[in-house]
């Protein structure tokens, strides 16, 4: 039986960390990515692998692969808030004719589909910590709603194939995740500060800082969506850390490892951004035998180490 796996969105930050995670393991894997967010760079150290294959190509296009397929990590999609608000349309497509042409693929190749889902689902959230039965609390047109929606979307017709279709499939709602191949600039805050603490600029905190979030590191999330692709639960499950930091907090961390003569800039909050998130992962831990390992500020050290060398 092949073992080939598919992981659309390969140059971006998860699914190039995917594509080494799964090399090592020794699957062949063919990655599809348009190159919208990601970056080939985050390909190089294995694009010469011979159990790599890399195709540029729109996920909205049709796609069509003459090698037999056995699973389907579906990453593409912009993911940082400055990506997504800088490119709606194409993120609303890629989360509806983009998955429904990677649901089709994987009936097509009676593959397990893995699809990538967010904690934005739960919007602004009003019920804490979030449980996969939480419903959330999203603003359709708020400057969000392009990314939460799209991706709501992407679980409803992912359900419905599974429904209707019988596709063989699994939804990961993930949490903020952080680590080696995100982009220096792609906006979001661990890159953002790292970047300002090395040049010794102002740190741009939104808001009062007050706003939590959970952060995962990359391995941990790797091994959760790894795990969650090879069980049999077909509906969402959460994929974070569950320890929550304050952006002050994250930032004085950030401080006690990065010498840096930098100060701190206070910004205005960005509309609809959750006051609050943190991840229950009781289910995960429960279906999956899967929690998070990496603590916050080995996860930092490392994904510093990253910057420092970054081309
Ligand atoms: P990323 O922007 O670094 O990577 C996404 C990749 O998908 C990029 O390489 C991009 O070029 C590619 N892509 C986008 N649209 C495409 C299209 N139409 N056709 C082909 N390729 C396309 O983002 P990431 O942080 O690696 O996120 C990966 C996935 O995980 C996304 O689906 C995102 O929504 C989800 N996710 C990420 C996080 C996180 O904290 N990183 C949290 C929740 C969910
Ligand atoms: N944030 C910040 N300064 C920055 C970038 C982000 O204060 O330079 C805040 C942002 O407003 C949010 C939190 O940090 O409250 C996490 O932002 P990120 O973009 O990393 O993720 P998301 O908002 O999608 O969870």
């Amino acid at each position: 039986m092949s073992k080939t796996i598919l992981i659309t969105g390969c140059c971006g930050f998860i699914g190039s960390n995917m594509c080494n995670f799964l090399l090592k393991k020794n699957y062949k894997i063919i990655g599809i990515d348009n190159l919208i967010t990601g970056r080939k760079k985050n390909i190089e150290n294995f694009r010469s692998n011979k159990n790599f294959k890399f195709i540029e190509q729109d996920i909205c296009e049709p796609i069509e692969l003459k090698s037999s397929i056995e699973k389907i990590f579906h990453l593409a999609s912009p993911a940082s808030p400055k990506d997504y608000l800088k490119y709606p349309i194409k993120t609303l497509k890629t989360g509806s004719l983009g998955t429904e042409n990677i649901l089709k693929l994987g009936l097509r190749h009676n593959a397990v589909v893995l699809v990538a889902s967010t904690s934005e689902v739960y919007g602004d959230p009003l019920q804490h910590p979030q449980k996969e039965t939480y419903y959330g609390n999203v603003n359709t047109v708020g400057p969000r709603g392009v990314y939460d929606e799209a991706k709501r979307y992407l679980e409803a017709l992912t359900i419905a194939y599974f429904k209707k279709h019988k596709l063989d499939v699994r939804i990961a709602r993930i949490f903020n995740t952080y680590g080696p191949n995100m982009k220096k600039d792609d906006g979001r805050a661990i890159p953002n500060f790292i970047n300002q603490l090395m040049k010794n600029d102002d740190i741009t905190i939104y808001g009062n800082g007050s706003q939590t979030r959970s952060f995962c590191y990359i391995d941990d999330t790797l091994n959760g969506l790894y795990k969650l692709i090879n069980s049999n639960y077909n509906y969402p499950v959460n994929i974070g850390n569950d320890n929550e930091c304050s952006i002050n907090d994250l930032v004085v961390t950030l401080k006690n490892i990065v010498k840096s003569s930098s100060k701190t800039k206070y910004l205005k909050l960005p509309e609809n951004d959750p006051k609050i998130r943190k991840p229950d992962i009781n289910l995960a831990s429960e279906i999956l035998d899967w929690n998070p390992k990496v603590n916050l500020e080995d996860g930092l050290k490392e994904t510093i180490s990253y910057f420092y060398n970054y081309k």
